[in-house]
């Protein structure tokens, strides 16, 4: 009897040493201590025992018992921290979390914010407007009537307007913000000074420098005695404080149907500096090697434009300047390419 509850003792401690997991060190315990368990089988044959060999068997029987309990138990023990420091190891609690991403603005809405604070510093209100145009809005105020020959420098994308109230060829994408000038002057009593931001749409064929949909800014005032000086002197400003101190303007006669005289601003080159050449001596290719880039259309507002809208040119006078953003977005960061800017990769955004 004695060597058989030793045999249940090392057999039953073997199984618990190599028990491997929670489910098995169960099944284990049932086998040894269960109901029908091998321990508790052999101690329902104590009774059986000659009387005076009883108490003796029946003590080692029930040391086994509690050897194999602790054994079960302490077993337990190290199954569970043995589970938890395998987690550990896989866990390096101490790591610094993953930093959440923070974005930042387009380079768009950038140049966007910057233009219209410095134009508010200079007192212009900024205005916004349709993308959808009435083609008397886009073209006819801003003295362009139908045959004039500007309007095929402005690919028109012209929107179909059959079951509709309006003629063929008279809803169109805006391909200006000029659009507002119209729409605003003849609603505002002058004097005002009005900065209107927003998209324009023409047909073209997208390349490096040119898109199909792109951003400008229009700015116009009214005012009595304005003058070109008035103009060249709030663009300096504006150019100055947006490319920096050194930039040098320049202006040069342009014809542009609503206003007269009209110019072109051209700003120094933000690649060499205005010098034409970069630093290696080659030639900069960014302003074609002359030093200057074109940046911006302006001029004083045509008297045809202030009679269309019901201001007196005789009292009142105006001028307006049109911009791309697009292109200044591309200036100011040194893009070589327009497309950048609609490109969603945020490898690229995130060097703006
Ligand atoms: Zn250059």
């Amino acid at each position: 009897m004695e060597d058989e509850l030793i045999n249940i003792k090392t057999t039953a401690l073997s199984f618990i040493w190599e028990a491997e997991d929670k489910k098995s060190l169960e099944e284990t315990k049932l086998q040894f201590l269960g109901r029908s368990g091998k321990l508790t089988l052999a101690m329902k044959e104590l009774p059986k025992l000659p009387i005076e060999r009883r108490t003796e068997v029946g003590r080692l029987a029930n040391e086994i018992k509690i050897t194999i309990e602790n054994a079960l138990e302490q077993k337990q023990l190290d199954l569970t921290s043995e589970k938890t420091s395998k987690i550990k190891q896989s866990i390096d609690v101490t790591a610094p979390g993953i930093e959440p991403k923070i974005g930042h603005m387009h380079p768009i809405s950038q140049v966007l914010h910057e233009t219209i604070e410095i134009f508010k510093s200079l007192g212009f209100q900024v205005a916004d407007g349709p993308e959808i145009e009435t083609d008397h809005y886009n073209f006819e105020v801003l003295n362009i009537p139908k045959d004039h020959p500007s309007r095929d420098t402005q690919q028109t994308l012209f929107l179909d307007t059959t079951d509709t109230l309006y003629s063929p060829g008279e809803m169109l994408l805006r391909t200006q913000t000029s659009n507002m000038q119209g729409r605003i002057m003849e609603k505002t009593k002058p004097p005002f000074r009005v900065l209107v931001p927003g998209k324009v749409f023409r047909y073209e064929e997208v390349d490096a420098s040119h898109g199909f949909e792109f951003w400008q800014v229009e700015g116009f005032m009214v005012d009595k005695n304005l003058s070109m000086s008035n103009l060249f002197a709030t663009l300096d400003y504006f150019f100055k404080q947006f490319f920096g101190r050194d930039t040098k303007v320049k202006f040069v006669c342009h014809n542009f149907p609503f206003v007269e005289p009209g110019a072109e601003a051209y700003i120094s080159c933000v690649v060499c500096k205005g010098k034409a050449r970069l630093p290696d001596g080659q030639g900069c290719s960014f302003c074609k090697r002359t030093g200057w880039v074109e940046i911006l259309g302006a001029g004083m507002i045509h008297p045809n434009v202030l009679r269309a809208v019901g201001i007196n040119p005789d009292i009142w006078s105006g001028f307006a300047f049109g911009t791309g953003l697009s292109r200044m977005a591309t200036l100011k960061f040194g893009m070589d390419d327009l497309r950048l800017l609609t490109n969603p990769d945020l490898r690229i955004l995130e060097q703006f």
